[in-house]
This record gives C-alpha cells, sequence and structure tokens, in this order.
C-alpha cells in the first residue's frame, strides 16, 4: 500500500477543531491524523499543503443534477462525479423524483448499474424524492403510501437506496415508514402541508430529517384573526429528535430561517444541502433541459425558467453553500463545516464519513482562497486538482 502525508495544512475535525496539522493516508482510509507538526512519519508520498484548509469531502443529501449532468440520465454518472469533485463534494445522494413508478422500474436497473461503475464520488445510495408526498412541487409523484410499489422500486434499486422522502400527510404513509426504518432506509420529511398532528406521528414513526425545509412546507392558512396556525415546520423545530437541511443559496429560503433552526436545534441538527439541478455550478448563461424548456443561471439568483422567470431549481454547489453559511453564521469555523460534512454523515449513519480521523475514509478536500478547491480526494485517490 502506498502512504500519503498530507502536512502543512489546517485540519478540519468538524465540531472540534480547525487548526495545524498533518494527515497520512493509506489506499482508501486515514491512518492518522498527526497534530504535532514535528512528529516523524514515514510515507511514500508527501503533500505540502502550504498552510491551506483540509476539510473531510463534502456531502450532499439531496442533489438532482449539477453542471449539465442529471441522475435520470444513466451517462451522466461520470460527468456528475467529476463536476462534483470540482465543488469539493465527495459524497452524494443522487436523488430521483420522476421515475419512481412500474414503468420506471427498467430505467432504474439501469441508473444502477451506472451509479455502481463510477468512483470519483461515492454514492452510498439514492434520495428517492418521492413518489409519496402529498404536494408535488417540481414535479414530484403524488401517490398515496403503497408497500408493494416500495418494494419493487427498492429491488429494481438493487437496495442501493439511502433515503426516502414522505408527506406525513400523504395517505396511507405510516407503514411505508415502518417498512423503510426495517431496512436502515432513512425518511425524509418534504413537500407537506401536514398538520402538527399528522407531523407528530411521522417523527414518532422514524422519520427523523426534513429536507429543504421550509421549501414546499406551505404556511397554513389564517382561519382565525389573532391566531397564528401551525404546522409541520414548528412541529420539526419543536422536536429535538428531527435535524433538517437547508437549500444554503439566499433565493430558497431566508437565511434567519437557518439562525431559527440553530437556535432550536443546535448546530448539530443543522445540515447544508443543495437540491441542485442543470445549470448547477455553471457560468451565467442559459441551459436545455430535458422537460421542455431552459433554465436561465443567474449569480445568487438560482435557476429560473428563462422565459417565464419563476424559480425553476437551485443552481447551488456544495463550495457556495459553505462559503454562504460562513457569510451568515457567527458561529466557530469547527460548526459550520459540521453542516456539510460530519452532520450529514451522523443523520445517514455513516461512521466512516464526514470525518478526518483514523480508520475514516480518506474523503478529503484542499482548499484555496474562498472556497475554490485545489485537490479532491475520494477514497485516498485524487480525483480533481485544480
Ligand atoms: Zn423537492
Amino acid at each position: 500500500m502506498s502512504r500519503t502525508l498530507i502536512y502543512n495544512v489546517e485540519v478540519v475535525e468538524p465540531g472540534i477543531r480547525v487548526g495545524p496539522g498533518s494527515v497520512l493516508i493509506d489506499g482508501r482510509k486515514i491512518v492518522r491524523l498527526i497534530r504535532d507538526e514535528d512528529a516523524q512519519v514515514e510515507a511514500d508520498e508527501r503533500i505540502d499543503g502550504g498552510g491551506r484548509v483540509l476539510s473531510p469531502g463534502l456531502m450532499d443529501v439531496h442533489t438532482h443534477g449539477i453542471h449539465q449532468a442529471i441522475y435520470e440520465n444513466p451517462g451522466d454518472f461520470q460527468a456528475a462525479a467529476e463536476a462534483c469533485a470540482r465543488h469539493g463534494t465527495t459524497c452524494v445522494l443522487p436523488t430521483l423524483y420522476k421515475v419512481m413508478s412500474r414503468k420506471s422500474l427498467g430505467l432504474l436497473r439501469e441508473l444502477t448499474a451506472a451509479m455502481k461503475g463510477v468512483t470519483a464520488c461515492s454514492y452510498p445510495g439514492y434520495h428517492l424524492e418521492g413518489p409519496f408526498l402529498a404536494l408535488p412541487g417540481a414535479g414530484a409523484e403524488t401517490l398515496p403510501g403503497d408497500v408493494g410499489l416500495m418494494a419493487e422500486v427498492y429491488e429494481a434499486c438493487e437496495g442501493r437506496v439511502s433515503a426516502v422522502s414522505i408527506s406525513p400527510d400523504s395517505k396511507n404513509i405510516i407503514p411505508v415508514i415502518e417498512w423503510l426504518m426495517e431496512r436502515d432506509v432513512v425518511p425524509f420529511i418534504t413537500h407537506t402541508a401536514a398538520t402538527p398532528e399528522q407531523t407528530q406521528q411521522a417523527i414518532d414513526a422514524g422519520a427523523r430529517h426534513a429536507t429543504h425545509f421550509y421549501d414546499v412546507f406551505p404556511v397554513p392558512p389564517v382561519r382565525e384573526p389573532g391566531v397564528r396556525p401551525c404546522g409541520a415546520v414548528e412541529t420539526i423545530l419543536a422536536d429535538r429528535r428531527c435535524t433538517v437541511d437547508f437549500v444554503c443559496d439566499g433565493v430558497h429560503v431566508e437565511p434567519i430561517a437557518i439562525k431559527a433552526a440553530i437556535a432550536a436545534k443546535g448546530y448539530e441538527g443543522v445540515l447544508l444541502t443543495t437540491d441542485s439541478n442543470i445549470g448547477a455550478g455553471m457560468p451565467e448563461g442559459v441551459y436545455e433541459t430535458p422537460w421542455g424548456y431552459k433554465v436561465r443561471v443567474r449569480d445568487g439568483d438560482g435557476a429560473r425558467h428563462a422565459e417565464q422567470g419563476f424559480l425553476a431549481g437551485s443552481a447551488l454547489t456544495m463550495d457556495r453553500g459553505m462559503a454562504n453559511l460562513f457569510r451568515w453564521l457567527q458561529l466557530p469555523a469547527e460548526q459550520v463545516w459540521a453542516m456539510g460534512t460530519s452532520n450529514v454523515a451522523k443523520m445517514l449513519g455513516l461512521k466512516h464519513k464526514g470525518v478526518i480521523r483514523a480508520g475514516a475514509d480518506a474523503d478529503l478536500v484542499l482548499w484555496n482562497e474562498n472556497f475554490n478547491v485545489a485537490r479532491t480526494w475520494v477514497a485516498g485517490k485524487c480525483v480533481y486538482q485544480a
């Protein structure tokens, strides 16, 4: 095995510290974190980090695509993985939302075969956004809970499913949540106008994470002047067992909502995600999509329908999301880093990801100024160098 030492770096230990040190990699794993710069370490290759920041790779649990690749096209996985590496993302749940039906089972098999062949990014499994959702949002399915269909979709994905988004107000959803829990699939709450009672029932059954929180969580209608209504958002904020993720582009959600969630849950309960799609990470311009319209991508404005101007998706990448969080939040650096790394790994139950310590996967990013990526490693292999 060849040992690589990355030295003279500011090592990010999420939630613990950011400070000087070196990291020794052997094969696919981190074998040692050295905080003492004078320690003598043997290595086959030595990389001088030049005093820059070395963090665990960023982890995105909700992303439909990046650059000009989408995860519902089997031919795009390699290009998507390479694009992720440029933005410091090393672990992704490819998020599907239009293909969870009985007529798409063949496509799910093809996607799964394609996903298995790619090594430039780590894919623990899909995030299926639906089909048991109450509100459609951007074209997601809205079927009542159906364990039989869930099992067929799961089988077509060869069990490579990490998370399934459900709505607490979908009919017959509790058996689906229980079915997912039995298979260690994490149920996410989203696309919902659920009442506090419905939301609490879903949480009690095991749904402990809310994705693109606030987006497609409409404000309940005021039924009596003078009484402010509460719904899924308040119920999720009130339950310390629940974590939430936000699309941190400054367009999909106000930074104050992120601060409110941190005040309710602590930084450990809040995650960064992108919900990205075609156009994410691309220069300003108009891009073709497979949905019969073009999107216009503009810095700080998301991806909008090129003619009608409505918000048609997120153009965020994890590196920009991290930069935004550092701008908006007055928190210690190790806590902000946790929101894109260790908090994500913990929520998914991935013990060897999102951290820099002996035994962890060697998924690492060396950063230049302003959250620009200098170098990315996935499972010990350099997959991008600026
Ligand atoms: Zn969605």
